[in-house]
């Protein structure tokens, strides 16, 4: 099933999912585990959490960090019900068929191969601030 660049081009026009890029856990993440790992992870959590007639807590379902795949499904539109059905015309309030699960995890995997072909985010950086008489030359004392 193809991805139109249509939809990646509607959703570079939204400054709320253009937020949305991998952190670096989440991006060495992905490049570790790779497509068919995650393939199978993007296929559990959208049978899990989005597939029911009527998700459990929908609208509020995908965490907003912890897995690539959550960050892809925040940045593509395809968190929750009310996304699914305003971006991707998935109505509401009936399962998802085979097929709509299988296209939502195609989007899910186009958009992280696309952060996983740019360069690694930097690692975030735990630094403590300077104290006040943090004069390097005292240290040569
Ligand atoms: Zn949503």
């Amino acid at each position: 099933m193809n991805v139109s660049d249509d939809l990646f081009t509607r959703l570079a026009r939204s400054p709320f999912r253009q937020r949305f890029r991998l952190g670096r856990a989440e991006y060495d993440y992905a490049v570790s585990k790779g497509e068919p790992v995650l393939r199978q992870h993007a296929a559990a959590f959208v049978a899990q959490r989005l597939a029911p007639a009527q998700p459990e807590n929908d609208g509020k379902q995908t965490p907003m960090r912890g897995h690539p795949v959550f960050i892809a499904q925040h940045a593509t539109a395809t968190c929750c019900r009310g996304c699914l059905s305003k971006w991707h015309n998935i109505g509401q309030f009936q399962p998802l068929s085979a097929e709509q699960q299988a296209y939502v995890v195609t989007v899910l995997l186009a958009w992280i191969t696309r952060q996983r072909d740019q360069p690694a985010p930097p690692a975030r950086v735990t630094r403590t601030p300077p104290e006040k008489d943090d004069d390097p030359q005292l240290a040569l004392w």
